[in-house]
């Protein structure tokens, strides 16, 4: 798959950066214009043993917004995979814009009622299909994580004191955890109502000596719940085009980049801080506001 590596920048913050704390963003979002963000990290490991192991499908699980989804039946479609998709909830009567892409690319989507959805791992097993590769919900797992710590050798990141990124399922946030050095601190800001296992499903995928690194999770800025997007949110997103000509998505990227900013002002980071920011992609997301809704 062609990915623009050369294109992925460190853009500064100047409007975040103050009492002492200097912020800039990882802009991963311009890595692909499908299989944005921390995305293709994800599943490259993935992918490769799919096709190491000689199987011609990939099957995943997701909801119908999913930004996985979508990714995951380009990216396989590019290298030649069949791709399975197992969506929650109920065959809808129009196919929104992720399902659509996702059916595009090729991948043959199975719509799975709520509660049977929840047994989704048991389905996995259960199924094992021949042929067939399976990658949890989100890309969730330690080949997730391997692959997402390869964010942290796209750039320099040595200088930073604070990785802080969005956490869905927490593979990406795994990720940096494993590669940090021993002067940094990663914090992730959570996109999901009290959903506060979510340590210990990042804790899942590290071993011993990286569960005693520095990290946290942060889960006062889901704003309602998983792409609850008040209109407050949306002003804001609005208001960081026009300040940092920064895009960002309403299910992760607006809510770390709100929390940045909030936790700056609250002096959460300490004087001298340098805060690397992961803008892990997701844009496309955005295609199901009302027209008009962004200035971008
Ligand atoms: C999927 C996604 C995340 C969450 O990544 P996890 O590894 O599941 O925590 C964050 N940001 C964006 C834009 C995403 O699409």
């Amino acid at each position: 798959m062609k990915k623009n590596i050369d294109k992925i920048t460190i853009q500064p913050l100047p409007h975040f950066s103050n009492r002492g704390v200097l912020a800039d963003i990882l802009r991963l979002d311009l890595l692909h214009p499908v299989v944005s963000g921390n995305k293709w990290f994800k599943l490259q490991y993935y992918l490769a043993d799919a096709l190491d192991s000689g199987q011609a499908t990939v099957a995943t699980f997701g909801g119908a917004y999913s930004n996985h989804i979508v990714a995951t039946a380009y990216a396989a479609n590019e290298m030649g995979l069949k791709s399975m998709g197992y969506i929650r909830g109920e065959i809808p009567e129009k196919y929104n814009s992720t399902l659509s892409q996702a059916m595009d690319y090729g991948m043959e989507l199975q719509f799975i009622e709520r509660n049977a959805y929840r047994d989704k791992a048991t389905i996995m097993q259960k199924e094992k299909l021949p042929g067939v590769y399976c990658i949890m919900e989100g890309g969730y797992g330690k080949t997730g994580a391997k692959g997402a710590g390869d964010i942290m050798a796209i750039a320099d990141t040595q200088p930073y004191t604070d990785i802080v990124c969005a956490v869905g399922t927490g593979t990406m946030m795994a990720g940096l955890v494993q590669r940090a050095a021993p002067h940094q601190k990663i914090t992730g800001i959570s996109v999901l109502k009290n959903h506060l296992a979510l340590k210990n499903e990042v804790k899942a995928l590290l071993d011993e000596a990286d569960k005693e690194k520095n990290f946290t999770i942060l889960h006062d800025y889901h704003f309602g719940g998983y792409a609850k997007h008040p209109a407050e949110l949306i002003a804001f997103m609005n208001t960081l085009w026009l300040t940092e000509r920064l895009p960002t998505d309403m299910v992760y990227t607006a809510k770390l980049l709100f929390a940045v900013q909030d936790l700056i002002n609250k002096d959460y980071f300490p004087a001298g801080s340098r805060l690397l920011l992961i803008h892990s992609g997701g844009l496309q997301g955005n295609n199901s506001l009302p027209a008009g809704s962004l200035l971008f």
